[in-house]
């Protein structure tokens, strides 16, 4: 999809202003820092209280949230202060920032990317490799490596079935996405563009484990129903991808029916989401 507008400065809303106490006076900044150290503590108590007795649903406000502040990002994962090196995974504590969307781990292959959950603006995955121009219908296109891994042994498992499946988007940076989905806005407006494109940071693309796979240069559009869906919709779990956003599953994933989005997963959580009949989203919402 081209994707070649990008301007529009979404309305920032309220910012939590914490901090930015100014210097104490010069005759004992010791027991200034400490005012301030105690004055910080006590704000930052009172926002978790506040935010922890919000309801966690989605952004009711119009506009597209995910611009969130750096700060905000960075410390979406340790709520309780210290640092812990050896932190669980995010999906098991979530906390909900000021706009009710909760920021997931960069990098964690099985963090939950959706209309709640998103990516920090700053993420790049790690090990992002090209894939062979062979894959792509055009331009060049990244996955993390262990799924690139995975695609092309798919792809290849298809050739050997009669089908040729090209990638026709890949990795999508915060940036891209943003002109993605204000692209889409335009196009067809906002109540549309959210059923079927992911505001930025709650893109499964961002993650750089999902692609969108299409076949003989169809528009994805025109996927549905053709044998190479059919293949991939079989097949995909076997090496380790899942179909995001399956039929008829709207009110669930949130996004309309779309045979062409893989996420890679993993073969045993592929394989235990195919198992399940569950959607993606409910079953790594409920691990
Ligand atoms: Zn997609």
């Amino acid at each position: 999809m081209a994707d070649s507008r990008t301007r529009r400065a979404a309305p920032t809303r309220r910012r939590e202003t914490v901090g930015a106490k100014r210097g104490g006076s010069a005759w004992a900044p010791r027991f200034a820092a400490a005012l301030i150290t105690l004055v910080l503590a006590v704000v930052v108590f009172v926002a978790v209280a506040a935010d922890s007795a919000r309801s966690p649903g989605p952004n009711p406000g119009g506009a597209p949230d995910g611009q969130g502040t750096p700060a905000e990002t960075a410390t979406a994962t340790t709520p309780a202060g210290e640092p812990s090196p050896t932190a669980p995974p995010p999906t098991a504590t979530p906390t909900a920032g000021p706009d009710g969307t909760v920021v997931v781990t960069c990098g964690d292959i099985l963090a939950p990317v959706d209309k709640v959950h998103r990516l920090p603006a700053d993420c790049v995955p790690p090990d992002l490799v090209q894939l062979p121009a062979s894959a792509s219908a055009g331009g060049a296109q990244y996955l993390r490596r262990e799924a690139a891994d995975a695609l092309l042994a798919m792809f290849d498992a298809a050739r050997e079935d009669g089908f040729e499946l090209r990638v026709n988007s890949a990795y999508r940076s915060y940036e891209t996405q943003a002109a993605t989905y204000n692209y889409w806005v335009q196009v067809n407006g906002q109540a549309y563009a959210d059923r079927t494109s992911a505001r930025p940071g709650h893109s499964e693309h961002q993650l750089g484990t999902a692609a969108d796979v299409g076949a003989r240069g169809l528009f994805l559009e025109d996927f549905a129903g053709t044998p190479e869906a059919d293949w991939l919709a079989e097949n995909a779990w076997k090496f380790g991808f899942v179909v995001s956003y399956p039929d008829g599953k709207e009110h669930i994933t949130g996004y309309a029916y779309e045979p062409w989005h893989v996420r890679y997963v993993g073969r045993d959580v592929a394989e235990a989401v195919h198992r399940s009949g569950l959607t993606l989203r409910e079953y790594l919402l409920q691990r």
